[in-house]
């Protein structure tokens, strides 16, 4: 729906009333003219004929008082009457008493939907007298394509229901004819319905009605529509005209087969209606004041009579672009012109130009505003220009491939600051085409655009907000890297929650802080922990009670920095420790398994544990200098066996050295009795020497000798 049909339904009534006698003219009087009129209208649609029968049963009465004067006597008399019948209205006919009545036909150039009929009365209606006259007349509608909106043909009726009299004395009758349905914006409150008749004609009936109340009439039977079945780029339509109006249907044909392929591609999406689809010609928007509408619920577009590509490209974009991509009205609406006039443009026509709307003219307001269908006409004139407007600067300046994108994320709910998540704003709302177009479109000039069209004072207070806090998180961005930004501060800011979005920031550089001291850690101890914490940031969620929640996160980097600081303890022991063994240990970092803190710990305990034990058995060592310790050691090289060890500690074999030093301890603890036992035996062997040595001199000088 956009542009507006202009019509004109002003009625010109006008009342005759003349006045003679005397020698005072009286005036003629348009309220309280002295005349009663009570009049019934019937509004009978013949499909078969292709017209509405009209008829108008007036009963007039001359209320005037005659006044006598010196003068004479003056009275107010009436000659005739007008009513005003519509363009179309064909076999005028005025009786009164089945006497036929002369009648002229008068018509202003400026308001060519009707004309007055004026009727003479055969003879005056002076004080006290009655007359009834009867109006007939055949509507036939004006032709597809003028001005004057009334149409009337085998499938379709528009007509205006409209009564002439005094308020409250008037009734109108419309007929419906089986098989006709009364459109949506044929307003019948008031009204009541009839029993059918015998071929199921059914009268509605309004009594006591005034002389404004007008009724639009729309009936149609689409079976008598004449279908014509379009295949297009896997799209089945069904085109729907008027009988006897080949001229639009073949217009309309053209457009429909050039418009769906060239909007599939724009818009990067085949044609998006599942099963059949209609394309129907029907005056019935342009009667509520627009060119055409595109019906979700029943699968079709309804335009008007016009050869109007525009308006036909427009309706169908409204196949891709609907409340689906967004509930802004504006933002609908104003993309559907676009690419209507885009493809006018390719069509080699002229299409349509945005002027720039003034936002304190009539109808004027913030385009978010803009909801309801039907609003009154000024709105809605300012809505579909600004909206035109608006969105055409915004084109303008990203494109179509990008305003592809954009239309894109907000049909598949995607999430305009992180394309791999859903979209967390709940509603399809300005803040989230602003989101969208900014961050997905690129859109630098949308700031400009929604703050003077789309947005109030208030609302605009919000972009501001809502930019700085854009720009907080390009900073946070920044020092996050290389981790990406929490996904619960990025649905903060889809929610525009600013606030939380501020205290999430402060949390986040908490965590940052954090993340600076383990890193500070990881580079005195030389090991590297496995960046889980940055997988905990990228998934900080919100909080129930608001903001972010960081307590994973700072978890994990507050285990890490005790494991770090209990390593580097480690380290700082180790170091001292080895220059007391005289041993260069090589780095944690390097031995065997170490992949983290917590491995880098374990094998620190283990070199730790190693070189302390050498400091304790090279000391054991040094004070085993008693006699039976050193006779116990004679032979065996436990010298050696340290510095084995010590270069098995060099090496990073933490295990193999303390396994060397511990077969090192153990021959020092054996040492002393290995000493006492050495003594004990070379003493008894001495004894043993010295008995023998005595036995064999006793022999030599045995006179037994030999
Ligand atoms: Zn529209």
């Amino acid at each position: 729906m956009r542009q507006l049909f202009t019509w004109c339904c002003l009625l010109t009534v006008g009342i005759s009333a003349a006045t003679a006698f005397g020698p005072d003219r009286a005036l003629a009087q348009s309220v309280d003219n002295g005349l009663e009129e009570r009049s019934v209208s019937s509004f009978e649609f013949d499909p078969t004929a292709g017209v509405v029968r009209v008829a108008i049963d007036l009963e007039l009465s001359n209320i005037t008082t005659d006044e006598v004067s010196d003068a004479g006597i003056r009275r107010t008399f009436f000659d005739g009457y007008s009513i005003p019948v519509p363009l179309g209205a064909e076999n005028l006919l005025a009786t009164s008493d089945g006497v036929v009545l002369a009648g002229v036909l008068a018509s202003d150039p400026e308001f060519p939907a009707f004309s007055a009929y004026r009727v003479a009365f055969d003879a005056p209606l002076f004080s006290g007298e009655s007359a009834t006259v009867r109006v007939t007349y055949d509507h036939l509608g004006a032709p597809p394509r003028t001005a004057v909106p009334w149409r009337v043909n085998a499938a379709y009726a528009a007509f205006l229901a409209f009564g002439v009299g005094d308020d409250g004395l008037i009734t109108l009758r419309i007929s419906q004819p089986f098989g006709y349905e009364f459109d949506e914006s044929t307003d019948l409150s008031g009204f009541t319905a009839g029993e059918p008749d015998a071929l199921g004609t059914v009268v509605y009936t309004r009594s006591g009605v005034n002389d404004d109340v007008q009724v639009i009439v729309g009936m149609a039977n689409d079976d008598r529509l004449v279908p014509q079945q379009l295949e297009v780029g896997g799209a089945d339509i069904e085109l729907r005209s008027w009988p006897g109006d080949a001229e639009w249907a073949d217009f309309a044909a053209a457009r429909v087969e050039s418009g769906i392929p060239a909007l599939a591609d724009l818009l990067g999406v085949d044609w998006p209606v599942e099963g059949r689809f209609a394309v129907r010609q029907t005056v019935e928007p342009n009667l509520e004041g627009y060119a055409g509408w595109f019906d979700a619920r029943s699968n079709e577009i309804a335009v008007g009579e016009g050869l109007d590509a525009d308006t036909i490209y427009h309706e169908l974009s409204h196949a891709w672009i609907n409340r689906a991509l967004s509930s802004e009205r504006w933002l609908t609406e104003g993309l559907a012109q676009v690419y209507a006039a885009e493809l006018v443009r390719r069509d080699g026509g002229v299409p349509r130009a945005p002027s720039e709307p003034n936002p304190t003219g009539i109808g004027a307001g913030p385009l978010t505003e803009w909801t309801g269908i039907g609003s009154e006409r000024a709105v809605e004139e300012f809505g579909y220009a600004a909206s035109f407007w608006a969105v055409d600067v915004l084109v303008d300046e990203i494109g179509f491939e990008r305003i592809r994108e954009v239309i894109a994320t907000l049909r598949d709910d995607v999430s305009a600051y992180d394309p791999a998540r859903p979209a967390e704003r709940p509603d399809e709302d300005w803040k989230r085409a602003y989101d969208v177009l900014v961050e997905v479109g690129g859109s630098t000039a949308a700031g400009g655009v929604f703050r003077r069209l789309v947005v109030g004072t208030d609302d605009a207070t919000q972009i501001d907000r809502r930019d700085r806090a854009v720009a907080d998180l390009a900073s946070l961005t920044q020092r996050s890297e290389p981790w990406s930004l929490p996904v619960g501060l990025l649905q903060r800011q889809e929610r525009w929650e600013f606030d939380d979005v501020i205290e999430a920031v402060q949390g986040a550089d908490d965590v940052l802080r954090r993340r600076t001291e383990l890193m500070a850690i990881e580079s005195v101890v030389g090991i590297d922990e496995p960046d889980r914490a940055g997988e905990a940031y990228v998934a900080a969620p919100m909080r129930d009670g608001g903001s972010v929640d960081f307590s994973e996160v700072t978890a994990v980097l507050d285990d890490a920095i005790d494991r770090g600081e209990r390593l580097a303890e480690l380290q700082r022991r180790i170091t001292e420790r080895a220059e007391a063994a005289n041993v260069v240990p090589p780095e944690v970092a390097t031995l065997a398994g170490v992949i983290d803190f917590t491995t880098a710990s374990q094998a620190a305990d283990v070199q730790l544990s190693a070189i302390e034990r050498l400091v304790e058995v090279d000391a054991r060592l040094d004070d085993a200098t008693g006699l039976l310790d050193t006779i116990g050691r004679w032979g065996s090289d436990i010298e050696a066996e340290i510095d084995d060890a010590r270069g098995d500690i060099e090496r990073g074999d933490n295990d193999e050295a303390l396994a060397t030093l511990e077969n090192a301890a153990a021959r020092l603890d054996d040492a002393g009795t290995t000493g006492a036992l050495r003594l004990a035996v070379a003493v008894g062997l001495i004894l043993a020497l010295i008995v023998l040595l005595a036995v064999t001199r006793r022999r030599r000088t045995s006179p037994f000798a030999p």
